[in-house]
């Protein structure tokens, strides 16, 4: 059985080509980039080269971006770090939306038991944040103001330019989790107006454990992890080289592919989207219809719980995710479901199917092929569609 997978928002494959970039590193180019002799300095100029790739991908410059382990520890340390560096001004208060990244929400909750004030700003039904309903959270003491580009799970991209303009108005740092958009959609820090930005090098194709934090000259911000003068002494730690070799790497093929791989994705998006909602009774769209990501389709599928149906499609060799990878494993629905105010059962029975450059028009019918059936067997044995059915008839 030929296995599809349909998970890129949760992580992705690396790339050949970066894993073959990344090879030499753990080997004959071992050396410690801080190190003065031929072995560190080889190893400097080429994690410096992969610097500039990534920076390239997002229009930055090299001073401006400091490497850390991945999304969540740029996220932790944008919010943590700013927060810290402007405690002494009293302002302490955090402005986010409902549907962040656990690593963004955590943080600020972190931060409110230490004293901050955290303002989380609800989104509409189709799970875009008001750019009025951020300005009107503004306070003197407002410190930062954290808005993902794109969800990890609905797909929906945010309008953070006009997000930017009022925080930028305010005199407040903004700050981006960029990890779904980059190297996906067109990203840069000046075109959004971001003082922070956020990216992780596994959902372009890159290895695991690697991503980085953007940081626009002047933000105030203090370091997370101390230590030696690594990341001029932004993040200190000897560098995770093979992973920024590859991760610079990664950031090179997805600018080249992005041409290609956008308008190419968009039509399976769409093809599997006004398919399945063809094809399956009582199944909606999740999310903006147009503003979100082109490989992410999330659909309400009323009254049989995700996690069931996603068994079922794994067993016809199909992987696909209810909710973020984070909060599998928990039956509740997740917080972007209920931040959309969706009824619970519509909520618990949302699956997400996200593509990326090894899936196939064939991979898209295969699933339109076998959901429906799924769908309808499980609403057979489902203790709450019959009823439902009877009660509308
Ligand atoms: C995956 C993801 C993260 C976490 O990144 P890691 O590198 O896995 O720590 C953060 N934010 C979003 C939106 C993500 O999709």
């Amino acid at each position: 059985m030929k296995r599809i997978y349909l998970d890129y928002a949760a992580t992705t494959p690396v790339h050949p080509d970066v894993l073959a970039a990344m090879l030499p590193y753990f080997t004959e180019k071992f050396g410690n980039p801080s190190a003065i002799h031929s072995y560190g300095q080889e190893v400097k100029g080429a994690v410096e080269d992969a610097r500039a790739r990534i920076c390239d991908l997002i229009g930055c410059r090299p001073d401006e971006l400091v490497f850390t382990s991945g999304g969540t520890e740029s996220d932790n340390t944008a919010l943590t770090g700013v927060i810290r560096a402007v405690a002494a001004q009293r302002r302490n208060h955090i402005i986010t939306s409902a549907i962040e990244h656990h690593a963004v929400l955590e943080t600020a909750e972190a931060l409110e038991e230490q004293g901050c004030v955290v303002t989380v700003l609800p989104v509409a039904q189709d799970g875009i944040l008001d750019p009025a309903d951020v300005r009107a959270a503004l306070t003197p003491q407002t410190a930062i103001i954290s808005v993902m580009h794109a969800n990890n799970e609905i797909g929906t991209i945010q309008p953070l330019a006009e997000i930017s303009r009022i925080a930028r108005e305010a005199g407040v740092v903004f700050h981006t989790d960029a990890v779904q958009t980059t190297g996906r959609i067109p990203v840069n820090v000046d075109e959004l107006g971001v003082d922070l930005l956020s990216i992780s090098s596994h959902k372009l194709y890159g290895p695991k454990g690697i991503g980085a934090l953007y940081i626009r000259p002047g933000t105030p911000i203090l370091p997370m992890i101390r230590g030696g003068a690594q990341e001029r002494s932004w993040r200190a730690g000897t560098e995770n080289v093979p992973g920024i070799i590859g991760f610079g790497k990664a950031a090179e093929l997805a600018g080249k592919m992005m041409p290609a791989e956008l308008p190419r994705l968009t039509a399976l998006r769409d093809r599997l989207a006004s398919g399945l909602v063809a094809a399956i009774p009582e199944t909606y769209i999740n999310g903006h219809p147009t503003q979100r990501l082109p490989n992410n389709v999330n659909i309400g599928v009323a009254y049989v719980e995700g996690e069931a149906i996603l068994l079922n499609l794994d067993l016809m060799g199909i992987a696909a995710s209810s909710g973020s990878a984070c909060s599998s494993g928990s039956l509740d629905p997740s917080h972007v479901m209920l931040a959309l105010a969706c009824p619970p059962e519509l909520a618990r029975g949302s699956l997400r199917f996200t593509m990326g450059k090894d899936t196939t028009e064939e991979d898209v019918d295969r699933v339109l092929e076998v959901l429906p059936g799924i769908v309808k067997k499980l609403r057979a044995m489902s203790p709450i569609y019959k009823p439902a059915r009877e009660g509308k008839s």
